[in-house]
């Protein structure tokens, strides 16, 4: 087995510092998602994407290979982390016609757009997903999570402040 190498840049530790993640867990999430192919990988970027649900928030992991183009893959350098506190609750329906350039590794095939419930402080809001039609897998991308997502979170927040 090759041991891999996940380099975890020191703007991204602060993030993770900043949502209480240490770098040593978001490096395991790495080596889950490429031991159990959990994740998505963008044909056009050759980025890795992968996510898990925590306790009070779901953390998305953007990685690359360190050594783009190298073979075998020694080390990956995570790009970017990020995070909402909605909860994924279900699928609602996926647009077949919009495929994505992120496929789903586990089925090798491209995801969808798909239209999600996520639930926070019991108000339940629709998002996009980028979705495996298959094992029906959904991530959030940086932009939602960052905007519109966001935005419901504080909405929510304030009303119950
Ligand atoms: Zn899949």
């Amino acid at each position: 087995m090759v041991m891999i190498d996940v380099v975890v840049p020191k703007e991204v530790e602060d993030a993770l510092a900043q949502k209480g993640i240490s770098a040593d867990m978001c490096k395991k999430l790495v080596y889950d998602a490429e031991d159990k192919k959990t994740k998505l990988v963008n044909k056009v970027t050759g980025e890795n994407l992968t996510k898990k649900i925590m306790d009070n928030l779901t953390l998305y992991v953007i990685y690359a290979p360190a050594a783009p183009g190298a073979q075998p893959v020694t080390a990956y350098a995570i790009k970017k982390v990020y995070s909402h506190k909605m909860r994924m609750k279900n699928l609602v329906y996926t647009m077949p016609e919009e495929v994505k350039d992120w496929w789903c590794v586990k089925d090798n095939c491209p995801t969808v757009r798909g239209q999600y419930d996520l639930e926070y402080m019991n108000v339940t809001r629709m998002a996009p997903t980028l979705t495996c039609p298959k094992c029906q897998d959904s991530y959030i991308e940086e932009d939602i999570a960052a905007k519109p997502v966001a935005v419901a979170e504080m909405l929510f927040e304030k009303k119950r402040a």
